[in-house]
């Protein structure tokens, strides 16, 4: 295994801690790229890698990009990440789970986990058992936390009419052909939103069968998944998976906007610029996707309420107007313009 420092990934991270305890099967790293704005938040991942190589460049990527995120978000939170190394039949005991609490706990505060693959509800809950540095939790009455998906459908939603009156110059959805790739707690969310905004929706999911359920209840037609990304639209939505503009898809798209709520939408950095080319403009993902962060973020650091955070999420078409407009002054393609903003933020610009 290469030192993490000399890892291409490791990008000046504040600090990279493995914890190992051996009685309760727990091998995990907590990587805290930054504290600039405030203390270091991002998910558990519980993952098996085929190496630890991989499972260290996985927290490095998250981590870094957990600090752009939250700062781009507005957030008074910096970016870390942990992820536990499962072994090939992914062994989830509460031991290694209370181990986990203790690692967390014993950063006092540097890093403040939260839910990410792998890791349920219900881990949560196990978790702040044994540390209270931890967001995430059942929502109190009223109060912000719980399922992020909801929130990041209505950045994405409120993220998508900012892209349309930019690109397009209207101030309403009524009638705007949106096509959404995956309808699950995201695409879903966002499909509802729009279909009562009056917007003419194309849905795909890899369940053809959740597409087409959705489908009825709002009036939208499906196509399969293989055909969305190049349905004639005036926004591509892409809600499903990450890495889908690429060589491939990039010539075939046929959308004068992309404004999804998938993490990782580019294959490679340079895939923004190739989307710039076609003239299409692009909602860099972890700033529209981000209602889902405020939300938790919030919940842990003034325990806010569902209108607090409805107010931070009316924020992300500022910012993404903010990102357009250096856009447009400078050239750079949209992606590369939110991570130097991002890097400004957190004191690096
Ligand atoms: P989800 O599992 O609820 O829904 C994803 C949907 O995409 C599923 O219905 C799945 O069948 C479908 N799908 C998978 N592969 C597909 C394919 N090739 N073509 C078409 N459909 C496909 O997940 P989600 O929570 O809605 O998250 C969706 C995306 O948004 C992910 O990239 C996730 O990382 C990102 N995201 C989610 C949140 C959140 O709050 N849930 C926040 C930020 C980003």
């Amino acid at each position: 295994m290469s030192a993490p420092w000399m890892l291409p990934d490791f990008d000046a991270h504040e600090s990279v801690h493995i914890f190992r305890d051996a009685a309760a099967g727990l091998t995990a790293i907590i990587a805290v790229h930054s504290t600039h704005l405030g203390p270091s938040g991002g998910g558990t991942r519980f993952w098996h890698y085929a190496d630890p190589d991989a499972a260290m460049i996985d927290a490095l990527r998250l981590s870094r990009g957990m600090s752009y995120k939250n700062a781009m978000a507005g957030l008074a939170m910096g970016g870390g990440k942990a992820v536990i190394l499962a072994d090939a039949a992914r062994t989830k005991t509460p031991e290694l789970i209370a181990a986990f609490a203790r690692a967390v706990d014993s950063l006092g505060g540097r890093y403040v986990t939260a839910q990410d693959v792998g890791i349920s509800a219900q881990d949560i809950i196990d978790i702040s058992k044994g540390t209270r540095f931890v967001s995430g939790l059942p929502p109190k009455q009223g109060g912000a936390g719980g399922d992020p998906g909801p929130s990041t459908a209505l950045g994405v939603f409120l993220g998508v009419k900012a892209a349309v009156r930019r690109a397009l110059g209207k101030d309403d959805l009524v009638g705007v052909h949106v096509a959404i790739q995956g309808v699950g707690s995201v695409g879903g969310g966002l499909a509802r939103h729009l279909a009562a905004a009056g917007a003419r929706l194309t849905l795909a999911d890899r369940d053809a069968g959740r597409a087409q359920a959705l489908a009825a209840d709002l009036g939208a037609t499906t196509v399969s998944a293989d055909d969305i990304l190049s349905v004639p639209a005036d926004v591509l939505s892409p809600c499903a998976l990450g890495a889908i503009l690429d060589d491939n898809s990039i010539p075939r798209l046929n959308a004068p906007v992309i404004a999804g709520g998938a993490n990782n939408q580019l294959a490679r950095p340079d895939h923004g610029a190739a989307v710039q080319a076609r003239g299409i403009l692009y909602a860099p993902d972890y700033v529209i996707n981000a209602g889902g962060i405020i939300n938790v973020a919030l919940e842990y650091l003034d325990g806010a309420d569902r209108a607090a955070v409805d107010a931070k999420i009316a924020g992300i078409p500022d910012r993404l107007n903010a990102v357009w407009d250096e856009s447009a002054a400078t050239g750079d393609h949209p992606a590369m313009v939110a991570d130097r903003m991002a890097q400004k933020l957190i004191g690096r610009g």
